[in-house]
């Protein structure tokens, strides 16, 4: 991917690296507390979904990612209120690249907005309202959602319409979830900002009958995948995108599936096996179509 030339978005707020820890959170056990309690219509909705295959993963795979996120790093020595974008060159890099990435996603979803190019829920489709991504370090405050700590990872909330990401999580996709590379990170950006289009559209709280609170889940992150395809179909070429980078996304889509995160349980998944997550990331960046993404459209969910 080439970056150098293109647009930064200024939708963006660095909410600086806070007072370190995890004090200013939610412990994790709440949280997932919380979107057990509120079930899949809670407000949390699709951005917590996406928090919680790091959520369910096996304990000692869990404690490992805690200690990189939270142990005594950076994060715990920095002063209050630092910019978390200054705190270190990777993550000057990496707020950098994420704004190239936000105003690509901005590009294309303001045009298929404009041709109504859309899977069809009955919500109101008028242009596009580009949502605001945050960067913080360790803890962060939602606007609706609550508060958060880095190990939900990336999530989506819908109440204040922002994308909250530690940097600090692409270090860890590249050294603990071997999905390294830069498209692999603008996956990540990609598939928050899918979560961003199904609330605009509508399909984000839908939960087609016969399906478990889980199958409706699947439905969505399979949906949101198949959206961050279709951005990669339309920022191809503006963005150089190559063979390798899509290796490099669909690397990430099988790494962040259910099974590669250890549970064997269909029933459980949340997100979708790695298959399913890189096929759907797929249709949308073969067809760029995201009419192609409607995964509500399919009547089992045993068939997504
Ligand atoms: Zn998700």
């Amino acid at each position: 991917m080439r970056i150098e030339d293109h647009r930064r978005s200024d939708n963006f707020e660095d909410r600086g690296t806070g007072r370190g820890g995890r004090g200013g959170g939610l412990p994790i056990q709440a949280l997932v507390s919380i979107v057990r309690l509120l079930g899949f219509k809670g407000t949390l909705i699709a951005g917590a979904v996406c928090a919680i295959a790091f959520v369910l993963m096996p304990a000692g795979l869990r404690q490992a990612l805690l200690g990189t996120l939270t142990g005594g790093g950076r994060g715990a020595a920095s002063a209050p209120g630092a910019s978390v974008c200054a705190a270190s060159p990777a993550n000057g890099a990496a707020c950098d690249f994420s704004r190239v990435v936000l105003a690509s996603t901005e590009d294309v979803w303001a045009g298929k907005f404009q041709a109504r190019e859309l899977p069809d829920y009955g919500a109101a489709r008028n242009a596009y309202q580009a949502p605001t991504l945050v960067v913080f370090a360790n803890s962060v405050s939602t606007g609706g959602c609550g508060g958060a700590t880095s190990d939900v990872g990336p999530f989506y909330c819908p109440a204040d319409q922002k994308l909250y990401i530690d940097p600090s999580f692409y270090d860890l996709m590249e050294r603990r979830l071997r999905a390294p590379g830069d498209f692999a990170q603008a996956y990540v950006i990609a598939h928050e900002v899918g979560h961003h289009v199904q609330h605009l559209i509508g399909s984000g709280r839908r939960k087609p009958e016969g399906d478990t609170s889980n199958q409706a889940s699947v439905r969505v992150e399979l949906q949101a995948d198949c959206l961050a395809g279709v951005w990669g179909h339309r920022s191809r070429a503006t963005l150089q995108i190559t063979d390798e980078d899509l290796r490099e996304a669909l690397t990430a889509a099988h790494a962040i599936g259910d099974d590669s995160l250890g549970h064997s349980d269909e029933r459980k998944f949340t997100h979708g096996s790695s298959e399913q997550r890189a096929r759907w990331f797929r249709r949308g960046f073969d067809s760029g179509d995201a009419r192609q993404c409607d995964t509500f459209a399919v009547r089992s969910a045993s068939d997504l």
